[in-house]
C-alpha cells in the first residue's frame, strides 16, 4: 500500500502541467486523458509500472515495433523481485511452487501464450516464441517449460527467500479461500501503440498467492487477461482471474468498442457486466484498461485503488481509474 501510495503521489506531481484532454467518459467524471493525436503512440500498463512504461517507450521512440516494446517492457516486472506478483519473486502456489501465466499479441491477430510455466524467468518471451516458432496459441505446464529449455531458456529458481518466507506465514492459517484484494495482485498487462499506428499488447503474471496447483488464470488467455485487434485497439486485465475468465472482458472490450463505445464506457460496461452478474463482484476487485487506435484510453474497476500508467506524448505518468462501487 505503502508503494501505491508513494506511486500515487509522485503520478500527480508528474501529471502537473500535462495538457488534458476529456474524452467521452460514460458516468466518470473523474476520468480524463491525455491529449492525444490520431495513433499517437502510447504504451498504457496496468499498475504502477512507470519503468516498465520506460523500457516499452525507448523501443517506440526509436522507431521499434510495438510488439518488441511491449515485450521488454513487461520484462522488466517479471526480472522485479520485490514485484511479487511477476515473474521472478512471484507468490507461490499453496504448495510453494511459482508458477507462470503469459501472453502476447501483435498488429497481425497472432497471439501466444504459456501458462502453468515453472523455473521460467520470463514468461512474455516464452509466450512470443510459441507464437513465432510453433503451429499452436498456448503451451503449459511441463511442455511448455520443456520448449522453453529447447529454445535456450535457463531454469532457475523464482521463489525468493522473502516469498518464501510470506508463503510460510500463510500456511500457519492456510486460507484456501480466494479473496484477492488489491494488495495481493499486480499482473501487468500492457498495450502499445508504436509510430507506425500499429497495436500489440501482453499480459503477465504469478497469478493469484497461494491458488491451487495447477490453476491458471486470466492472463494467459487471449481475450481474457488482454486481446488486440488492430483495426480497433486493445485491453488489458488485473484482478480476480476467474471473474475476467466468465466473460472474456478484454475480448468485450475491443468488441465494444468496434460498435463505437469509447475506451472508457467499453471498460465500464464490462465491470457491469461482472457487478450485475457475478455474486462475489463487492468483495472482489478486477480492473480494466483499454487503449482505441486513435489513442484514446479507458480504465475502469470495481473498487477504488486501481491505479495505472500511461506513456503519451513525452510524459508517463501513474493515475487511479475510477471506479464502480
Ligand atoms: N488476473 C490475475 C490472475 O487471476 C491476477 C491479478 O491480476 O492480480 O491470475
Amino acid at each position: 500500500m505503502a508503494n501505491r501510495r508513494k506511486f500515487l503521489i509522485q503520478s500527480a506531481l508528474g501529471t502537473m502541467g500535462a495538457a488534458f484532454g476529456a474524452f467521452a467518459c460514460g458516468n466518470t467524471p473523474k476520468e480524463k486523458t491525455i491529449a492525444s493525436g490520431p495513433s499517437a503512440p502510447t504504451v498504457l500498463s496496468t499498475w504502477n509500472n512507470l519503468a516498465a512504461n520506460e523500457a516499452a517507450w525507448a523501443v517506440i521512440s526509436q522507431g521499434g515495433r510495438a510488439l518488441d516494446a511491449v515485450e521488454q517492457g513487461v520484462r522488466v516486472v517479471e526480472a522485479d523481485p520485490e514485484d511479487m506478483s511477476v515473474g521472478y519473486g512471484g507468490r507461490p502456489d499453496r504448495d510453494g511452487n511459482v508458477t507462470l501465466d503469459a501472453c502476447i499479441m501483435d498488429e497481425a491477430g497472432n497471439c501466444g501464450s504459456v501458462c502453468f510455466l515453472e523455473h521460467i524467468k520470463h514468461p512474455v518471451s516464452v509466450a512470443r516464441l510459441v507464437m513465432e516458432k510453433t503451429p499452436h496459441v498456448i503451451l503449459s505446464g511441463d511442455g511448455a517449460l520443456r520448449f522453453a529449455l529447447e529454445n535456450g531458456f535457463r531454469k532457475e529458481d523464482l521463489l525468493t527467500e522473502k516469498a518464501r518466507q510470506e508463503w510460510e506465514e500463510w500456511k500457519k492459517v492456510s486460507e484456501y479461500k480466494p479473496v484477492i484484494n488489491i494488495e495481493s495482485h499486480d499482473t501487468i498487462g500492457m498495450l502499445a501503440i508504436d509510430q507506425q499506428g500499429n497495436i500489440c499488447g501482453a499480459c503477465t503474471t504469478s497469478g493469484m498467492a497461494y491458488k491451487m496447483r495447477g490453476r491458471v488464470g486470466d492472463s494467459p488467455i487471449i481475450g481474457a487477461g488482454m486481446y488486440v485487434d488492430n483495426e480497433v485497439g486493445g485491453a488489458v486485465a488485473t484482478g480476480l482471474g476467474e471473474a475476467v475468465l466468465k466473460m472474456l472482458g478484454s475480448f468485450l472490450i475491443v468488441e465494444l468498442m468496434r460498435q463505437g463505445a469509447s475506451p472508457q464506457q467499453a471498460c465500464e460496461e464490462a465491470i457491469r457486466r461482472i457487478t450485475s452478474k457475478q455474486k462475489n463482484a463487492a468483495e472482489i476487485q478486477v480492473g480494466f484498461l483499454a487503449l482505441n487506435k486513435k489513442g484514446e484510453m479507458g480504465a475502469y474497476s470495481i473498487h477504488p485503488g486501481f491505479v495505472y500508467a500511461l506513456h503519451q506524448n513525452g510524459r508517463n505518468v501513474g493515475r487511479e481509474a475510477a471506479a464502480a462501487l
